[in-house]
């Protein structure tokens, strides 16, 4: 990668996960409108992936791919906003293998998310990502040049990327997500990750990565990342509070906030364009 490109990190909006609700926080986006304003919004301020999840009439996470198509004509309908898009598989824990793919195939966005392995969520439920179905969904990105983003909540998830690229369902250069601090994945420190680094180093060599950790651990993991060469994502999927005891406003606020710490610490915001050559889409 050229010199310039490696001193810019990457932004990447969450803006509405799966499961925070206007209880938990008013400004969280639900509607394909709320949702393709907030983008951008956040695109604006310096976001260049926007990773997106949605809600069905009642704000529970779903993967209608009705409400992805119109939230992404949304986003589209603004002219002048080039943000990549990157669509979750993993949106209702209820969801089928059909209807975790069936968004990729109709709408072709230029990444979503590959969740490397199973786990229990939230101490609620299982969170299911067995082989067969990371089989067909590798195969479904590769025919629809959809570039996975690879969730990795905990080290054996990154051998398991690992051994799908030896397999070739997954193609190289990969691009990992380290998920940080979510309940039953690995705990949020820095000695994590720089053990999640290392070990994708290791066995998946000249991949990128990106991280995000929940909670408390948000900004150390920020923070993190940006010293470690990597990109982060931020957003109201992973914090519905700004600091502690303090409620986001809204999206836009993490993207400025993460855009400060980027350029204090002496590198760049990447711009979507850039990001596509970072991350090596078409
Ligand atoms: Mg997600």
């Amino acid at each position: 990668m050229d010199k310039v490109l490696k001193n810019k990190t990457i932004i990447t909006i969450a803006p509405t996960g799966a499961w925070p609700k206007k209880e938990n926080n008013p400004a969280v986006p639900m509607t394909p409108e709320e949702i393709a304003k907030d983008v951008y919004e956040c695109w604006k301020a310096g976001a260049a992936v926007a990773h997106l999840h949605m809600r069905d009439d009642n704000g529970n996470g779903t993967m209608d791919k009705e409400k992805f198509k119109k939230t992404v004509e949304l986003i589209k309908a603004y002219k002048d906003c080039d943000i990549i898009l990157n669509l979750t598989t993993s949106g209702d824990l209820h969801a089928t293998n059909e209807t975790r793919q069936a968004h990729l195939k109709e709408i072709k966005p230029e990444m979503a998310s590959y969740d490397c392995g199973s786990m229990n969520w939230l101490h609620t439920g299982l969170f299911l990502n067995p082989p067969a179905f990371l089989e067909e969904l590798g195969k479904t990105m590769l025919d629809n040049e959809v570039k996975p983003e690879i969730e990795a909540f905990d080290p054996g998830m990154i051998a398991n990327a690992a051994y799908y690229l030896k397999k070739g369902v997954l193609k190289a250069p990969l691009h990992f997500q380290f998920c940080m601090g979510c309940a039953n994945g690995i705990p949020a420190s820095m000695k994590n990750l720089v053990f999640m680094k290392e070990t994708m180093d290791t066995l998946c060599p000249g991949s990128t990565w990106s991280c995000f950790g929940v909670g408390q651990s948000a900004m150390e993991m920020m923070y993190g990342a940006i010293s470690m060469g990597g990109h982060i994502r931020v957003g109201m999927e992973d914090n519905v509070m700004f600091s502690k005891g303090v409620l986001a406003e809204n999206n836009v606020q993490f993207v400025k906030r993460a855009k400060q710490a980027i350029e204090l610490y002496g590198r760049e915001v990447a711009t979507p364009d850039e990001a596509r050559q970072i991350l090596g889409l078409k």
